[in-house]
């Protein structure tokens, strides 16, 4: 058989490993595993940056989950690279990192991105990987299938552990988020539909979240804050639900320690399908479906977040403008969050 080259050196690993030099003291490099492919070591790499103490808010990034939506990756990188130059001379940012803490794993899945696959390395589909089984699977196959490993949406015998690179992750949120009192994580996806969306749970079952009405007060904030924000905020599960989805397998496994910290994980779904309509020839590319191909959209596909991971660091920085709500005032947010989002 030929043997088969693995670039272990792809872009978004190289920037990885560079930004990781240039933090330098500024952060705390965690190797939370490493997975192995045909030979090929790749290391599971997170970031900790700022005061990670309990009582102050974390928000953890994450990227690359699904190996052709690498410009997930790209926009979490993105980032930390804005960030690496504030630190150097934002007075008012180095003050907000003492106290609070910011978490990145921008390549959770590095060799879906190196060998050109949404899956891992053993085929299984990361997003469907849980053990959180759906109620009322709106798509056969794509919710998650567990016929075969070399047909997509695969699940993996999740019955005896997850596979590494979603056992990683969930380990960054209980290390670095869940000890905090207010937390959130945003996963950075692409590919479905046109427009940007930015979902919170549930993705297994279209019942309410039993936090709607935080998300209804956060929605409120965002709108009222940036009144021309692209995104469309809703429950993952107004357009599909799935199985095995590991935020949701990590909020019920927190809602069930009754922890009395807040963790709220949100989804960045990237629509894809505007630069496709702009671009068609990108779909004879085999990243085009996911990822933008032309630079000038790259470019601002990478801008066009900024402002919403900043935002989402400064509402869990004042909790008390939307969360923490009275009695009265959490049953009237429920009602209207039930009226805008559920049947
Ligand atoms: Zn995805």
């Amino acid at each position: 058989m030929r043997e088969v080259f693995i670039n272990r050196n792809f872009r978004e690993m190289r920037e990885l490993e560079v930004l990781i030099q240039e933090f330098g003291e500024h952060a705390r490099v965690d190797i939370v595993d490493t997975v192995f492919y045909k030979g090929t070591e790749f290391p599971l790499y997170c970031l900790v940056l700022g005061n990670n103490k309990p009582e102050n808010p974390s928000v953890g990034f994450f990227g690359g989950v699904h190996g052709l939506e690498r410009i997930g990756s790209d926009v979490v990188l993105s980032y930390l690279h804005t960030i690496l130059e504030l630190i150097r001379w934002d007075k008012v940012f180095q003050r907000r990192l003492e106290e609070s803490s910011l978490v990145f794993m921008p390549i959770v899945n590095p060799v879906g991105i190196a060998i050109k696959s949404r899956a891992n390395g053993q085929g299984v589909d990361l997003m469907r990987n849980s053990p959180v089984n759906c109620e009322d699977a709106t798509l056969p196959m794509v919710s998650g299938q567990t016929y075969s490993n070399k047909l997509p949406w695969y699940r993996g015998n999740f019955t005896e552990s997850m596979e590494k690179e979603a056992e990683a992750l969930c380990r960054v949120v209980k290390k670095y988020l869940w000890p905090s009192k207010v937390s959130m994580a945003i996963d950075v996806h692409s590919g479905f539909g046109a427009r940007d969306r930015f979902w919170f749970p549930y993705a297994h079952t279209k019942k309410p979240f039993p936090f709607v009405a935080e998300a209804y007060a956060f929605t409120e904030l965002l709108d009222q804050t940036y009144p021309h924000h692209i995104y469309e905020i809703e429950p993952v599960s107004r357009q599909y639900t799935i199985q095995g989805d590991l935020w949701d397998h990590l909020f019920l496994q927190h809602m069930g320690q009754q922890n009395r910290n807040f963790f709220l994980p949100w989804t960045l779904e990237m629509g894809s399908w505007n630069w496709l309509r702009k671009n068609p020839l990108q779909l004879f590319n085999r990243w085009g479906v996911f990822h933008p191909i032309k630079p000038h959209r790259r470019s601002r596909t990478l801008r066009r977040h900024l402002a919403l991971f900043d935002f989402v660091h400064r509402s869990c920085l004042s909790p008390g403008a939307w969360l923490g709500l009275r009695k009265l005032e959490r049953q009237r947010l429920e009602k209207l969050a039930l009226e805008k989002w559920y049947d």
